[in-house]
């Protein structure tokens, strides 16, 4: 039976007309779940007592929090078990307003990309996730802010996985999510990241969300990104930019460019000074991410976070350029919730 994350508001309708009830419960139907999930209370709805077993059933949450590991820093991971036995990771990050928080979610489980100083990807892709389970990680982590007095007010798709490799399921879930009506988050508070899949970017672009986009270069040449990013075989460096300029053009929305700072690797003048090239006439953003620890990359290499003396020379020999350049502060990593530490853990 599917969940009612499965339906958008066409899908509802059509499923009560089915049903033989009026389809112009749906939209009253949907905001009542999505205002109360994963705790909802069908007795205050108003609805046709026919369908009301079936719905009830249909709201119970597909997916179950198995862990959570709270941050010294505060920063929350969740361990959610799917239907099907398999599990993904997904993040809440309290802000630095009391009352608000972010969170992060998972595409896919696992991930195909191959990223050599990334967790998620070792021990490959095992499947997309549907609707229902993107979905879900947000309504849990949501529920996790309120217990915190706080409200989760942007998501990121930072997780585990390659969104533009389940870019219907991720542009469904966010349609869920961000509408008023329904998760009511706002499509401006969601952010696609994508390891640079060009047909992804353009295709997120043509889809007119208002999302944000974010890109994580890594390397402003060829050689250095496919040391590291094995879909730099794929798609050169100067196609990623390009197609990001085009989502600037087409969304108005400025890109991030996310770059995970290696030391001795991507972390170097020369590469500084390459990326204020590439990004020459474009507004795009610098995020710059000290490695979070995973240990030995999947090739063997050993990767290490660059000193802080050498982070702050990067950043300002693009600053003095004219790049915005933010340095992202490690959350979560003494229970591995940072960036590239989450995994799925087999049972
Ligand atoms: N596949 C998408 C979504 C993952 S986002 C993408 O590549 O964008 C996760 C972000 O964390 C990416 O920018 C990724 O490059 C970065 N990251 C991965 N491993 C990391 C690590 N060990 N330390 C810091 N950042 C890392």
């Amino acid at each position: 039976m599917a969940s009612i994350c499965e339906f958008d508001l066409p899908g509802l309708r059509h499923w009560l007309a089915e049903q033989g009830a009026a389809p112009t419960h749906a939209r009253g139907l949907l905001r009542h779940f999505y205002a109360g999930a994963p705790v909802v209370d069908w007795s205050t709805s108003v609805m046709p007592h026919r369908i009301q077993p079936d719905l009830a059933q249909r709201s119970i949450l597909e997916t179950k929090i198995r862990q959570r590991h709270l941050s010294t820093d505060g920063t929350i991971k969740l361990l959610i078990d799917l239907k099907d036995g398999l599990s993904i990771e997904s993040v809440l990050m309290p802000g630095y307003r009391p009352d608000r928080a972010a969170c992060c979610l998972s595409s896919q489980v696992g991930c195909a990309m191959g990223c050599d100083f990334c967790a998620s990807t070792r021990d490959g892709l095992l499947r997309n996730l549907s609707v229902t389970e993107i979905v879900e990680q947000f309504l849990l982590l949501r529920h996790e802010a309120r217990l915190l007095d706080r409200r989760l007010t942007s998501l990121v798709f930072m997780g585990m996985g390659e969104p533009m490799h389940n870019l219907a399921n991720v542009i469904a879930a966010i349609g869920r999510i961000a509408d008023p009506d329904l998760g009511g988050l706002g499509w401006r508070q969601v952010t696609v990241s994508t390891v640079g899949i060009v047909p992804g970017i353009d295709a997120l672009a043509e889809a007119d969300l208002n999302v944000h986009l974010a890109v994580s270069l890594h390397a402003a040449d060829d050689l250095t990104r496919q040391r590291i990013v094995p879909t730099g075989h794929k798609y050169p460096v100067i196609e990623i930019v390009a197609a990001a300029r085009r989502f600037q053009e087409k969304t108005g929305r400025v890109p991030t460019i996310e770059w995970c700072l290696l030391a001795g690797i991507n972390d170097t003048s020369a590469q500084a000074d390459k990326l204020a090239d590439l990004l020459d006439g474009f507004r795009a953003h610098v995020n710059l991410i000290p490695w979070n620890n995973i240990g030995v990359g999947t090739s063997g290499a050993v990767y290490a976070r660059p000193v802080p003396e050498r982070l702050a020379e990067f950043a300002d020999r693009l600053r003095a350029r004219g790049v915005v350049v933010h340095i992202r502060e490690t959350r979560g990593d003494d229970v591995s919730a940072a960036c590239g530490q989450l995994v799925q853990l087999r049972k």
